[in-house]
């Protein structure tokens, strides 16, 4: 990243759209909020679009409501790429990964800017922050800003979204990714008065009863233990979800229930969804839950929370799972 060069392309007014990865989690969501909040401050024309709606226990982070919705309003959404004069992609590093954003994200003839925390990034804009090693896009979108001299223009809403990216991503500050400088980060939004126990508390103590209920369904009958494999698996079939009134959002984090079984370094939740399979895979230790992903399941993503698809049944995934990794387990430990 050429900070100089930043700098001279944000000396004066710009039309800015920020986009993030289908299916947006927390990162995505607050990595883009948090950076909009600040551009704007700047004196920046700023938009958000992301390719489909987000799940409700993110949907409180504050400007989440004027976020651009592609799949709900494809006009807007593409003359907004259209006319930006910058570009950025936040929380992923593959044009693959915004659906069918990608063709307008490619022929937007705006200054792209890439920060990211995947590997192997393709190279589809000019400018690039690329860091797999560090936690989440939020803490990456906080050294941006003070790279740029721009932190004094984060406000404690900002600081909330970024916050909320970094608790998601990090399982609470619990992952491997997590360094000095997460929670030197968290410690400077602290100090500066944002409420982090308010944070916590909106991401994870207001959950809908049937989500609860959903889960209790999962744990109590959707569960299977391979403990000769160091593996769970828990899997939904569309009716179920829908029995329950919820959606795919609901379930994020139902994996990570699997993976906290004692003895269990490996969990998958497989979700049947328009005709095929997604994959929620988390692993512990050296585990490549990413090379498992991108090798079988056309997907990839972080060496311990990666995720893909699977054309065919629930029944067929879980066999070609078994079949491919379970025979093969070794080959998916990093030396
Ligand atoms: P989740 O299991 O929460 O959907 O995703 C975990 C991580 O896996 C995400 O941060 C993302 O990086 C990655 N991931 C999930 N689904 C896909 C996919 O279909 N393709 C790729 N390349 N990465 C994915
Ligand atoms: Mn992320």
């Amino acid at each position: 990243m050429d900070y100089n060069k930043m700098k001279t392309l944000f000396s004066t007014s710009k039309k800015v759209v920020l986009t993030s990865h289908r299916g947006p989690d927390g990162d995505a969501l607050g990595s883009t909020l948090g950076l909009s909040k600040v551009l704007k401050a700047l004196g920046h024309e700023v938009e958000i679009v992301l390719p489909d709606a987000f799940p409700d226990f993110i949907a409180w982070m504050p400007g989440a409501d004027e976020v651009v919705i592609f799949s709900e309003q494809k006009d807007k959404a593409a003359k907004l790429i259209n006319e930006a004069e910058v570009l950025f992609a936040l929380d992923y590093n593959a044009p693959s990964r915004i659906g069918e954003v990608e063709q307008y994200f490619v022929a937007a003839e705006g200054f792209k800017i890439m920060i990211d925390h995947h590997i192997n990034p393709q190279e589809f804009c000019d400018e690039y922050i690329s860091q797999p090693e560090i936690s989440s896009t939020s803490q990456l979108v906080y050294e941006f800003l003070e790279k740029m001299a721009w932190e004094d223009y984060l406000s404690i809403d900002g600081m909330e979204c970024l916050y909320a990216g970094i608790v998601t991503d990090t399982g609470s500050f619990r992952f491997r990714s997590v360094d000095v400088g997460t929670h030197r980060v968290a410690s400077i939004f602290m100090e500066s008065g944002m409420n982090n126990a308010k944070v916590h508390q909106l991401l994870f103590d207001n959950n809908q009863a049937s989500r609860l209920r959903l889960l209790g369904y999962c744990l109590n009958e959707k569960l299977e233990i391979f403990p000769e494999n160091q593996s769970a698996f828990i899997s939904l079939t569309q009716e179920e979800l829908e029995s329950f009134h919820c959606s795919k959002g609901d379930t994020d984090g139902f994996v990570n229930y699997a993976l906290s079984l004692k003895g269990i370094n490996l969990a998958v939740y497989f979700v049947e969804q328009n005709g095929l399979v997604k994959l929620s895979t988390r692993s512990i230790g050296d585990l490549a839950a990413n090379r498992i992903c991108s090798d079988l399941f056309n997907g990839g993503g972080h060496m311990n929370a990666a995720g893909g698809t699977f054309e065919g049944n629930l029944e067929e995934a879980k066999d070609y799972f078994k079949k491919n990794v379970f025979l093969n387990l070794e080959q998916y430990f990093n030396k």
